[in-house]
């Protein structure tokens, strides 16, 4: 099923899903069930797998020189969604983005994901790489996500980029994209933010799942701005936990979020490493509770390596 049609089945009920990441290479789908198995119990109708293009890492050479290496840490994306599909018998939704393809690859591999039987994509334009100052398109690829979410619409209307191809199998994408409560980092403003986010829409996106926020004030905000510019499909908000002292500093310059005061100070006063993920767990299970009293189509949680901490936290919520 698409992920809308989920929301729409659920008849105003909040949902929840889960966002994974693929294991570093190496290492096994094992990593993957172990977090999920016990998610399961909350039935999720789908599960988001992120996609992580390849990086560049500089190998010091016995010579003193350094080499550039291209190395991918977390393959696997559409693997692991066939996997999870094929176990639990959910939704899955892989992550797609413009960083490292060309449009023939986007292409191949949505062709690739549309045979799977995988009909749910979160449409993205990713990061630049690192020791790049700014994201680089591929030669020949997409620049913005908008442009990725335009070649999913034409494909879903049966219009490949050979044009000698006449009544090509029309795929049936459900498209996603990403949003900011608090403004992508590289935006000017919001209005700007939110200008070309209407635009995904208006390309053909159907839902928006938001970067991960610590008040709920930022999504309320997010959303009023969004109902009033005009963008009227289902927001899902991004939670994540924070039961880390290194994390107080990681998440702000990762992902450009802010931390309120009080959370800040109940990691901070917390006794021990067992405080500090209480705090944490208690802080987002108000957060998620208010979230839901509010009637949010989804509570969708970044489960990274935290599986233990998501399942007290949806176990308090739900
Ligand atoms: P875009 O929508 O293209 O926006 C990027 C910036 O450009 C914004 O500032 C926007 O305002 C501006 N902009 C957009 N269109 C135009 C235009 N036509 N002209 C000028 N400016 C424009 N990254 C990964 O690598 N893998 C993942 O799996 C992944 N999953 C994510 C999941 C979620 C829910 C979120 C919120 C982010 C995720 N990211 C992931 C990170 C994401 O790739 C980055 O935040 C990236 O910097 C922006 O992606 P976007 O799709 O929002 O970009």
């Amino acid at each position: 099923m698409k992920v809308t049609e989920h929301f729409k089945a659920a008849k105003g009920k909040t949902l929840v899903s889960f966002e994974i990441l693929p294991p570093l290479k190496g290492g096994s789908m094992k990593t993957i069930f172990d977090t999920l198995d016990p998610l399961m119990e909350f039935k999720p109708p789908f599960i988001d797998v992120t996609y992580h293009r390849e990086e560049y890492i500089y190998k010091k050479r016995p010579s003193g020189y350094y080499e550039k290496t291209a190395i991918r840490k977390r393959p696997g994306t559409v693997g692991i969604c066939t996997s999870i599909m094929h176990r639990y018998n959910v939704d899955a939704v892989p992550h797609l983005i413009c960083g490292g393809f060309t449009k023939e690859e986007t292409e191949n591999a949505l062709i690739d994901l549309n045979f799977l039987g995988i009909n749910n994509v979160l449409a993205l334009r990713g990061d630049a790489r690192k020791f790049e100052g700014k994201f680089i398109p591929e030669p020949g690829g997409h620049a913005f996500a908008l442009d990725l979410v335009q070649q999913l619409k034409e494909m879903n209307e049966g219009k490949y980029l050979d044009n000698n191809i006449v009544n090509g199998n029309k795929t049936d994408f459900c498209i996603g994209v990403a949003g900011y409560p608090e403004k992508h980092f590289e935006a000017p403003n919001h209005r700007s933010d939110l200008h070309f986010l209407k635009k995904k829409i208006e390309a053909g996106a159907e839902y928006i799942v938001t970067q991960m926020f610590f008040e709920n004030k930022h999504y309320f905000k997010f959303v009023d701005d969004c109902r009033a510019a005009g963008i009227d499909v289902p927001i899902v908000p991004g939670l994540k936990p924070i039961t880390k002292l290194y994390q107080l500093n990681s998440i702000p310059r990762l992902f450009h979020v802010n931390m309120p005061n009080d959370l800040v100070d109940a990691i901070l006063d917390a006794k021990d490493a067992a405080g500090r993920t209480e705090a944490g767990i208690e802080w987002l299970i108000a957060q998620s509770k208010e979230l839901k009293e509010k009637g949010v189509p989804c509570l969708h949680y970044y489960t990274m390596s935290d599986a233990e901490v998501i399942k007290k936290v949806a176990s308090a919520v739900l």
